[in-house]
């Protein structure tokens, strides 16, 4: 068949974009599948098991970096049955330490005060490719289309099409009653719907490489407030720390192109001598930070998702284990309204549900990068003040911990 034969194929939901959040919501909505909901999910990359055993998936979501992984997220994928595969990459996060760098104050979050097995996991982003890939090849009821080039999405009454080209070069046009746009920070869907994406740019990289220090991480997870910004170090395999440092642009473009002595001498400065030396860098590349925001999140037969519908500063960890919170509600809503799952009205129940989480997720992990690097002496003692009360209060603690350890939102959302 050539281009100007095209084939229709109708399904109820097509969900664009097979990264992260496209994929959780696919095996979100398995159990849906089995009582007849038929479901395609794309890609602009292919998926095979060949990419998955030799870790070499091209979507960008599975790319170098580590994600820190919360309590209730790891929960989400083990009902999934995907965390088998991502368990033994995963390193258990037992004290969180957050603090600024030459001053006081600091708050310490610790598993064992909370009663849980680990305030969260960091796992390599290569091996949640695995667990959530393996998945969705075991998904018998799933139609796959990877790698595709969409050309053009149409929303009327009846539902919405999407008219792609795939591997063969034929095109195709899908049906369907729900179209979800996880298609990523840049949406291409977004754009043809009108639906804009305001972005904020906080004119930071993220710098992003593994460290090994010359003493045991102990299951600890820093996040340190510094001069340049703010940065995280996560405990990973093999005793070493995985390093997200955000900086001016120009910044990370310097010392991208430091050797590693020197760049080691600057990143020991940065995080002081109380973890340890450091004795090793890894590979360090960089990611441009934007808070990026659709401006709908529903309409009628559209739900935009993942990064498509909020892409957040990385600092607290947040962006995938909101964007999977937001998957899980969604997965329900679908469930109810099967081959109506395009309805506006339980989309926009979906929304409600979901508002306050996103919200309170969305503006820490604004306000954090933006109040502690604030200049000013009454701004440094008020954090400093602001981190020594809250090391000292539990009940902040424990707010501060459930965020942390995204237990947060509608309770069903996270319990198993
Ligand atoms: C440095 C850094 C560190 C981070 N750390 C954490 C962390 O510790 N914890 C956390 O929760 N979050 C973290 N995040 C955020 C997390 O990475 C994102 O929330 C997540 O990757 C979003 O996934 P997504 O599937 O929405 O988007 P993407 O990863 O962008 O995936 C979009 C998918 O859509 C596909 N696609 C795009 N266009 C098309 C098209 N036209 N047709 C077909 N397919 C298409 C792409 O191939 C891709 O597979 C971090 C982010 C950064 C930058």
């Amino acid at each position: 068949m050539n281009q100007s034969e095209t084939a229709m194929q109708k399904f109820d939901v097509v969900i664009v974009g097979g990264g992260m959040v496209g994929a959780s919501l696919s095996l979100l909505l398995n159990s849906y599948m089995q009582q007849g909901l038929s479901v395609a999910l794309l890609d602009a990359q292919s998926i095979s098991p060949q990419a998955i055993s030799n870790l070499q998936m091209q979507q960008p979501s599975f790319d170098e970096r580590t994600t820190a992984i919360s309590l209730g997220s790891k929960r989400i994928l083990n009902d999934l049955g995907v965390w088998s595969y991502m368990e033994k990459a995963a390193t258990a996060i037992e004290h969180i330490q957050v603090s600024r760098q030459k001053q006081f104050g600091r708050v310490r979050l610790h598993a064992d005060d909370t009663n849980v097995e680990a305030l969260g996991y960091v796992v390599e982003n290569k091996h949640i490719g695995v667990g959530l890939q393996s998945g969705l090849l075991q998904q018998k009821d799933l139609t796959i289309f990877a790698p595709v080039t969409v050309k053009k999405y149409h929303v009327a009454d009846g539902g919405a099409h999407i008219e792609l080209i795939n591997e063969s070069n034929q095109c195709v046009v899908l049906v369907c009653d729900l179209l979800v746009l996880a298609d990523g920070a840049n949406s291409e869907g977004c754009k043809q719907l009108g639906i804009s994406q305001t972005r904020y740019d906080y004119q930071q990289q993220a710098l992003v490489c593994n460290v090994s220090l010359d003493r045991s991480h102990d299951q600890w997870a820093y996040e340190r407030f510094t001069s340049d910004g703010p940065m995280a170090l996560l405990p990973i395999s093999g005793n070493r720390y995985a390093l997200v440092w955000c900086m001016s642009t120009e910044n990370a473009e310097r010392r991208i192109g430091l050797s590693e002595q020197a760049f080691k001498a600057e990143l020991q400065t940065n995080i002081g001598f109380d973890k340890g030396r450091i004795l090793k860098v890894g590979q360090a590349s960089a990611y441009p930070l934007a808070l990026v925001q659709a401006s709908e999140q529903v309409r009628q037969h559209v739900v935009v998702l993942g990064n498509a519908a909020h892409a957040l500063h990385p600092v607290a960890g947040q962006g995938f284990n909101l964007a999977l919170r937001d998957a899980k509600a969604l997965a329900q809503i679908i469930g109810q309204q099967l081959s109506t799952a395009g309805n506006v009205n339980g989309l926009k129940h979906y929304l409600e549900n979901q508002k306050q989480d996103q919200a309170i997720t969305t503006h820490i992990s604004h306000l954090f990068p933006e109040k502690f690097s604030e200049p000013g002496l009454h701004w440094s003692i008020a954090r400093s003040l602001a981190m020594t009360l809250m090391d000292l209060s539990p009940t902040a603690k424990r707010l501060f911990a459930n965020q942390a350890m995204g237990l947060v939102g509608k309770v069903s959302a996270w319990r198993p």
